[in-house]
């Protein structure tokens, strides 16, 4: 997974920015991320958004990174009942049909 670092003040952004939100300056360049973080919370879905109508139910997820920022997620095979708040996970990308592609996150 990649970010972004700034030059100016070392803040490290997830997702990427181009522009830093601490200090304004527009000195970013790329960095690698830790795939790992904890799950902030978590829902089923069970009548899905239009192109997703074939994928009910999937359970989606936030989680907050290593390192600062927060992604939306799929848990990827997990049952509900497996799930904890403050969990650690290992976040990975799946390609769905349609070439979509997601966040896949594992317990
Ligand atoms: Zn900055």
């Amino acid at each position: 997974m990649a970010g972004t670092k700034c030059n100016s003040c070392g803040a490290v952004h997830f997702p990427p920015r181009a522009d830093c939100d601490q200090c304004m300056s527009s000195d970013v360049e790329w960095v690698d991320r830790e795939s790992k973080g904890k799950i902030v919370t978590y829902t089923t879905i069970h009548a899905g958004p239009t192109g997703f109508e074939d994928v009910v139910p999937y359970t989606i997820c936030v989680v907050e990174l290593e390192g600062g920022g927060r992604l939306l997620g799929w848990l990827d095979e997990a049952q509900e009942e497996d799930i904890d708040i403050g969990q650690d996970v290992d976040i990975g990308l799946k390609e769905l049909e349609g070439d979509r592609v997601i966040y896949a996150v594992r317990l």
